[in-house]
């Protein structure tokens, strides 16, 4: 008998959970599990920003699949993926072509620019390990200029932050932490550093609960980030954004955009239908018209039935979705009832640099200050947990308080 080949495309949330769930339901000898992943590493996509500030090691962010995935089980390949064939059931490598029986898309997420002009070719932006320590050295790079320039611009240490959602704050807040040291390191007066967000909505954290949103900006306040909130970025140049209804020009050489994001784009250069950048999948994570196909994470929207609206793209829920599509692989395979994805919501807790942070765990407890970042740790720790173990935990884990 023919063993069925599942492959999964992508080493984020999605598709490590998905992977390593497999390895638990099926044999060797029952299916052929294959993953691809562009670098031979997974990272923790949820520590990014704290990459691109430099407050943490790269190397702590990145964990070798091999060290976590057993490779005897599933044939992993370091490979990109091009484009996605569902016709004929194949996927387009750099370097090759596989063919599946059952397919998993956990390709990720890119930052969505909304046709704004030059975002594309001037904006860094959080996405990937190596976007991330572009940005980290981009700015240590800036404060060295200023130090050796007799009359240095104003503008190489105006770091500008376009959006004042989950991802600003959390690199906001690393930011306010990281600063200072690089001032004190080039000798500069930290009254010389500005750090501005821009934030099109009236507040930052836009639909978030109020006191906690309130204490963030208090804290980032504090140490000395400016806020300019409801004023949208309208146009990005090589030394300047653009913002506002009246086009006032800010000068900065350091722009990094954190306004959004949307799915990969090789789902829509493969034929797959988007909306609003992302694939509508039903509950059992797959479209009507590919029952063999399986999109998770942050290339696909879930609707949540209670409030009628997708659910937001997190590594909460990409992880959640893993178990269920693992689940309905095996089921596709021997019969039984397939799963439909609930989200079992464990709450929302963003870092604010240092030892401080701000959420709501456990059906709404606001958690402030250092509170909040022990659970912060703790979250990130039992990510590692289910992934690689104690020894995972042991070696990259947060398990001091900060
Ligand atoms: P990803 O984690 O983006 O993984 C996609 C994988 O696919 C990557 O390994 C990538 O290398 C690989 N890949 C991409 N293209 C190709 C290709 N062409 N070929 C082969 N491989 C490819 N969510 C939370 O729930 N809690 C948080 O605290 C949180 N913090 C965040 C902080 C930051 C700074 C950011 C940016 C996001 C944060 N999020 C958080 C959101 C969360 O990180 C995403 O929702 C999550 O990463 C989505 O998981 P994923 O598996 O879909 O994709
Ligand atoms: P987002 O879409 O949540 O926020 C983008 C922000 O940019 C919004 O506030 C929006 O109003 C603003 N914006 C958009 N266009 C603009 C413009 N032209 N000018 C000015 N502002 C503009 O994106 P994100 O923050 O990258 O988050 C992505 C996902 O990752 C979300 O689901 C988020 O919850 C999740 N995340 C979670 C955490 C956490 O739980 N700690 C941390 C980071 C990200």
């Amino acid at each position: 008998v023919k063993k069925p080949k599942i492959v999964v495309l992508g080493a984020g949330y999605a598709g490590m959970m998905t992977t390593k769930r497999l390895t638990q339901q099926f044999a060797p000898e029952e299916v052929d599990i294959t993953l691809v992943n562009k670098h031979n590493y997974h990272y923790q996509t949820t520590w990014l920003h704290e990459v691109a500030a430099g407050t943490i090691d790269v190397n702590r962010s990145r964990i070798m699949i091999s060290d976590v995935i057993n490779t005897r089980h599933v044939n992993f390949v370091h490979d990109t993926v091009k484009k996605i064939n569902k016709e004929n059931k194949t996927v387009e490598l750099d370097n090759g072509t596989l063919s599946y029986d059952f397919l998993v898309i956990g390709l990720g997420f890119e930052k969505a620019t909304f046709g704004i002009p030059g975002m594309d070719e001037h904006a860094f932006s959080i996405q990937s390990v190596d976007k991330s320590r572009m940005i980290r050295d981009h700015i240590e790079y800036q404060f060295s200029r200023y130090r050796n320039e007799q009359d240095p611009d104003p503008s190489m240490l105006t770091i500008v932050v376009g959006g004042a959602g989950f991802t600003g704050i959390e690199f906001l807040g690393e930011l306010a932490e990281r600063i200072p040291a690089l001032c004190k390191k080039y000798d500069i007066p930290r009254q010389d550093v500005k750090i501005i967000d821009i934030e099109a909505m009236s507040t930052i954290l836009p639909g978030f609960d109020e006191d906690l949103l309130s204490y963030a900006k208090e804290s980032l306040e504090s140490r000395g980030i400016e806020f300019k909130l409801g004023t949208m970025i309208k146009e990005v140049k090589a030394d300047r954004v653009i913002v506002g209804e009246d086009r006032q020009e800010i000068k900065t050489d350091t722009f990094v955009w954190t306004g959004g994001v949307q799915a990969n784009r090789i789902i829509g250069e493969s034929g797959f239908e988007l909306t609003k950048g992302k694939v509508n999948v039903d509950a059992t994570l797959r479209t009507p018209e590919q029952d063999d196909v399986f999109i998770l994470g942050d290339c696909a929207w879930v609707m949540n039935e209670e409030t009628g609206k997708p659910y937001p793209p997190t590594a909460q829920i990409a992880i959640q979705e893993a178990d269920v599509c693992a689940h309905n692989i095996k089921t596709l395979i021997y019969g039984g009832t397939l799963r439909t994805f609930q989200f079992d919501n464990k709450g929302t807790v963003a870092s604010l640099g240092g030892s401080d942070a701000m959420g709501t765990v456990f059906e709404g407890t606001k958690l402030y200050g250092m509170q909040a970042k022990v659970m912060k740790n703790v979250i990130d720790d039992r990510y590692l947990f289910m992934l690689g173990g104690p020894k995972l935990v042991l070696r990259k884990g947060k398990f001091r308080p900060f």
